[in-house]
């Protein structure tokens, strides 16, 4: 049997409207070979803290009560990253993190998104990098990571095009030039799965999908259709939809990614999510 692992890919406040316009020849590859849906639904508010906290939890903002950037009200001790439940109920999995958005990864008050549980977690800080040099060096950890080790199951947060399209109050030009940027980094970590020379014996799933999309002059938070519509792509060879799934929340990609990994779903755990594209 191949061992399942597991890539998730977040990019933070992609428009899926602009993401099938925008040349991306990697993100679509996969899609191609896989399933992509750009009518999957974040949270409200539409906005980082709880979009990410949704994703990588597998629950709405009702339960992991983070509401705003602050996170305050954080219930991540009840309802931890996937990461987190891996290495609880799973500890000889390996597990990786790398967020250049500082809060996902380190507090200095309460828990952080991803927990100190995580094998391996790279916290950098974009502000400080820059968003583009960090979400390279980001890219280059993990594929260190795929490359030296043996890790089961990653995280990988790519938070420039969030920053430039706020940075120029635009969707246009800068923003478009991001999510391609974006998409080579997409490009270079599915190199480095595919790469690895246990690849044949190994299972990947690889789902990549964003916290929130944005209004035209760049900010969100609201509620509207385009600031809560978002993508979710699913490839690898357990995916198993040929169509689109309807009715894709940002919380099912949690659900999926533990699902792929064998991992029995608890109720006791009161996820919000369901696996999408795979079988359960
Ligand atoms: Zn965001």
């Amino acid at each position: 049997m191949l061992t399942p692992k597991v890539l998730v890919i977040g990019i933070d406040g992609i428009r899926p409207d602009v993401l099938m316009d925008v040349h991306t020849p990697h993100i679509d590859r996969l899609a191609a070979e896989g399933i992509l849906t750009n009518q999957a639904m974040t949270g409200y508010p539409s906005v980082s803290g709880p979009g990410w906290s949704s994703m990588l939890n597998g629950v709405w903002p009702d339960k992991h009560g983070v509401t705003d950037n602050s996170f305050d009200g954080e219930r991540y001790n009840d309802f931890p990253d996937f990461l987190t439940r891996i290495e609880q109920i799973r500890p000889e999995l390996e597990t990786f993190a790398v967020a250049d958005w500082a809060p996902l990864g380190y507090s200095d008050q309460g828990s952080p998104t991803i927990s100190d549980a995580v094998d391996v977690k790279h916290v950098l800080d974009g502000y400080e990098l820059g968003w583009a040099e960090a979400d390279a060096k980001s890219v280059q950890l993990a594929v260190e990571q795929l490359e030296t080790s043996n890790p089961d199951a990653l995280f990988v947060y790519l938070g420039n095009p969030d920053e430039i399209s706020h940075e120029h109050s635009s969707i246009g030009s800068e923003y478009r030039d991001a999510i391609a940027l974006a998409d080579e980094h997409v490009g270079v970590l599915v190199k480095a799965v595919r790469d690895r020379v246990t690849y044949p014996e190994e299972d990947w799933l690889i789902l990549s999908s964003t916290d929130h999309g944005r209004r035209s002059d760049g900010g969100h938070g609201g509620n509207s259709e385009e600031e809560r519509t978002i993508y979710f792509l699913a490839n690898g060879p357990s995916v198993i939809a040929t169509t689109p799934p309807d009715s894709t929340y940002i919380v099912d990609v949690a659900v999926t990614a533990l699902t792929h990994l064998r991992i029995q779903i608890d109720p006791s755990w009161r996820l919000d999510g369901k696996p999408v594209g795979i079988l359960r």
